[in-house]
């Protein structure tokens, strides 16, 4: 929890600022609400969202106006109400063996960095693992998740720099079978500089994986970097187009003051969000859940 509202600072430190301005010995008006809705947009809740929230506000309550405190517990339950329907934990379904999970995100969103965060997490839950170095195009991305590999004392399958990527995860899910492991974590590269080349990519990714289990990858997370705020959205739409996203990873929420792109991003899509991440470090992956992150958003 302090992890969460710690993380989450910025944003709240923001709203609450903006909040507590607005709304202190002041009359309740319409200019006051659509100030509200500025500061919400601003945090990137998306205009739907912000409109609902600040009518919620204003209801009832032009002659009395309404306190910096109230109008947070407003936010708090309208934020939770939005969030609930996509806060689904993340399950391994342990009849699959391996259970392979594709990470799929542009360059810098967080997907090395999450793989390894999850895999400490999986680890501690006792699933045996394995990781296969997807992004054939980075050495750099190649070498932190050996390093990821060491930490978490977890096999990577890699190979050079430059290498197929459809290959490695193919030869990576046969060798993760034959050892009789768990959870497969495949790393990919997210070079949006050739959105022809990534989708080509992904797409044979995921045709040589099931030709292995037509059911896999049993889990495709998208990796959302949320400081890129409304960019999250064509984000989304992008990579829905080459797999079927089964859920979402929003990393760096604690290095930005637009956490609102949650709640864009459920009212929009609708789609799962399993982890949020708030640091760098390796404990920092949070499961998400609705209410938690409802009450370190209003402060
Ligand atoms: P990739 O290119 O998608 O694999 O991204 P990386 O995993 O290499 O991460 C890019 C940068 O973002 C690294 O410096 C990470 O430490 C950092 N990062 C990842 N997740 C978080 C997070 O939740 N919070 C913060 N502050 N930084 C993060």
């Amino acid at each position: 929890w302090s992890r969460l509202t710690g993380g989450m600072k910025r944003t709240s430190s923001a709203l609450t600022e903006r909040v507590t301005g607005l709304f202190t010995k002041r009359k309740l008006d319409a200019d006051t609400l659509e100030e509200l809705e500025d500061a919400l947009i601003q945090a990137d809740f998306g205009v739907e969202t912000a409109t609902r929230i600040s009518e919620a506000v204003g209801k009832g309550r032009y002659e009395k106006g309404i306190s910096p405190d109230a109008v947070r517990e407003i936010l708090a339950t309208e934020v939770e109400r939005a969030l609930a329907p996509v806060a689904v934990p993340f399950v391994i379904d342990t009849a699959k063996k391996p259970f392979v999970i594709l990470m799929i995100g542009v360059n810098g969103a967080g997907k090395t960095t999450t793989i390894g965060k999850l895999a400490m997490k999986l680890k501690a839950d006792g699933h045996s693992l394995m990781l296969a170095a997807g992004d054939t195009f980075r050495a750099a991305a190649i070498e932190q998740l050996k390093v990821w590999g060491q930490r978490t004392g977890t096999p990577v399958i890699a190979r050079a720099q430059g290498a197929d990527a459809a290959g490695l995860a193919f030869d990576a899910y046969e060798a993760a079978r034959n050892a009789g492991t768990d959870v497969l974590l495949i790393d990919t590269a997210g070079r949006l500089q050739n959105k022809a080349g990534l989708m080509a990519e992904l797409e044979k990714i995921l045709r040589v994986i099931r030709k292995i289990d037509a059911e896999a990858p049993h889990a495709v997370l998208l990796v959302l970097d949320a400081t890129v705020g409304q960019n999250a959205l064509s984000q989304v739409e992008l990579f829905s187009k080459a797999a079927q996203v089964t859920g979402l990873v929003m990393t760096k929420l604690d290095g930005t003051a637009r956490g609102g792109i949650l709640v864009a991003l459920a009212a929009r899509f609708g789609l799962p969000v399993h982890f949020i991440g708030v640091g760098e470090g390796v404990e920092d992956l949070e499961p998400f859940e609705a209410r938690d992150f409802a009450r370190a958003i209003a402060g």
